[in-house]
C-alpha cells in the first residue's frame, strides 16, 4: 500500500509505539494518586508535557494542556475564552478553518454571537484587510488556522496576531493541527494566545491532543469535573496516549525528514501537471507558502471520488479533501471558498506525504495516474 493521506493521519512510528507500551502493561498507575504508581504515571505525563512543549517552542511546559483530540483543543479554546469574556459577543474566523473550529463558530452564532467570517482570495490566503476591518473591542477571539489541510496553504499568523494585538485585546488562536510537525512554531516571541495540536496528524497516537495557553490567560473549563490538568481539563488524563504524543513531538522537533518529503511531494506534484493535461494545482504556486507535503490537484472534468476509488484499487491511498468530509459526496467548502470553479473543485484529489514514503512511490503514482485520469474523463459527463 502507498500511503499518501498523511493529513488525514499517519503511521504511528515504531518507537511511539515502543514508548507506550508500558502503560497498557505494568505501569498502569493513575497520575492524581501519590503513591508510587500514580508518581510514576504523573512523571511519565509531565514529561510528554516537555516534549510536546518543546515541539512548539515554548518555554514553560505548564502552559500545554493535553486534551482528547485536536477538535476538542478548538472547542475549548474558542468556548472556555468566550465564557471567559462574558462582555464580548463577537468572534472572527475565516471562511477555510476546519470543521473543529467552522462549526462551534456557527453554532454559537445560532445562539446570538456575532461571527465575522474572513474571506480567502484564489490562493487560499485569508483577505488581511477584511480581517483588520472587523477587529473591534468587542472582540473576543480570532482563530485562524496555521495551514490549511486541505491545500496546505498556510497563513500568515504572526502578521495576523500583530494585527489583533494592535487593534483588539482579543485572544488569537491558532489551529496548528496540520501544521505541527511540518513546520516550524516557536511561541517565544509569538502574538498566539492559544494553539491546538493532535498526536496522530505527527506520527503519534490517535485520541490525544493538546492545547498551548498562554500565561495568564483564564479560559473557562468546557469539560468539568474532577481538577484535573491544573483544574483546566476533567478526566483521568490518558497516560498511554500522553506519552506517545510526546514521544511523537521529540520525533518531529527535528524537521530533517521533512526536506526529503517536499523533495518527494514537488516531484509529485510537477510529475502529475506536466503529464496530464487540464489539471491545476490549488492553493499558492509559492511552494513555501504551502505545507511541505501537501499538493492539493484538481483534474477537470471528472470526479474527485472516481479517482480515488481507481487509486485505491492499486493501492493508492489519497483523499478529496477533509477525512471528516470525506462522506459528503460534495465539493469541498474550502476549494469553494477560494473560489475554484464546480467543474475543478469536483475533480480534486489531496495528496499528503509522510516520513515513511519513499521516491519508488511517487515514480508508482505518476505512472498509474494518467491513464486513471484520461480512461474516467473518457466516461465522464461532469
Ligand atoms: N484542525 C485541523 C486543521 C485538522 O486538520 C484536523 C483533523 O483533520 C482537526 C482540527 C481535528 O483534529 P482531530 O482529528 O485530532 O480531532
Amino acid at each position: 500500500m502507498i500511503y499518501f493521506d498523511n493529513n488525514a493521519t499517519t503511521r504511528v512510528a515504531p518507537e511511539v509505539l515502543e514508548s507506550m507500551m508500558p502503560f497498557f502493561g505494568e505501569e498502569f498507575g493513575n497520575p492524581s494518586s501519590i503513591h508510587a504508581a500514580g508518581r510514576a504515571a504523573r512523571t511519565a505525563v509531565e514529561n510528554a508535557r516537555e516534549q510536546v512543549a518543546r515541539l512548539i517552542g515554548c518555554a514553560s511546559p505548564g502552559q500545554i494542556l493535553f486534551t482528547s483530540c485536536g477538535t476538542e483543543s478548538d472547542n475549548l479554546a474558542i468556548l472556555g475564552s468566550l465564557r471567559s469574556q462574558p462582555g464580548k459577543n463577537h468572534i472572527i474566523t475565516t471562511t477555510v478553518e476546519h470543521e473543529a473550529v467552522k462549526k462551534v463558530c456557527a453554532g454559537l452564532e445560532s445562539e446570538g454571537f456575532r461571527v465575522s467570517w474572513v474571506q480567502v482570495d484564489d490562493d487560499g490566503s485569508p483577505n488581511i484587510d477584511g480581517l483588520k476591518s472587523e477587529l473591534t473591542d468587542e472582540t473576543a477571539i480570532v482563530s485562524v488556522m496555521m495551514a490549511n489541510n486541505e491545500t496546505g496553504v498556510r497563513m500568515p499568523i504572526e502578521e495576523i496576531g500583530a494585527l489583533v494585538k494592535a487593534r483588539s485585546n482579543a485572544l488569537f488562536h491558532v489551529d496548528a493541527v496540520n501544521a505541527a510537525g511540518k513546520v516550524p512554531i516557536d511561541l517565544t516571541d509569538s502574538t498566539v494566545d492559544l494553539l491546538s495540536l493532535s498526536g496522530h496528524k505527527f506520527n503519534g497516537p490517535k485520541g490525544i491532543g493538546a492545547l498551548y495557553i498562554r500565561d495568564g490567560i483564564k479560559l473557562q473549563p468546557v469539560i468539568v469535573g474532577g481538577g484535573q490538568e491544573s483544574g483546566r481539563r476533567a478526566g483521568t488524563e490518558a497516560v498511554h496516549q500522553i506519552v506517545g504524543m510526546g514521544a511523537a513531538a521529540r520525533l518531529s522537533c527535528s524537521l530533517a525528514t521533512m526536506d526529503s518529503v517536499r523533495i518527494m511531494r514537488d516531484r509529485l506534484e510537477e510529475g502529475i501537471l506536466e503529464s496530464i493535461p487540464n489539471s491545476y494545482l490549488n492553493g499558492t504556486p509559492n511552494p513555501t507558502m504551502r505545507l511541505p507535503n501537501t499538493t492539493n490537484i484538481s483534474f477537470e472534468h471528472t470526479n474527485g471520488e472516481a479517482i480515488l476509488a481507481r487509486l485505491d484499487s492499486v493501492g493508492i491511498c489519497v483523499s478529496t479533501g477533509s477525512a471528516c468530509g470525506a462522506a459528503d459526496h460534495r465539493s469541498s467548502t474550502v476549494l469553494e471558498a477560494m473560489g475554484i470553479p464546480y467543474s475543478r473543485a469536483m475533480g480534486s484529489i489531496r495528496f499528503s506525504l509522510g516520513r515513511y514514503n519513499t521516491l519508488v512511490e511517487v515514480d508508482r503514482c505518476l505512472a498509474a495516474l494518467p491513464e486513471i485520469v484520461s480512461s474516467l474523463r473518457r466516461l465522464s459527463t461532469v
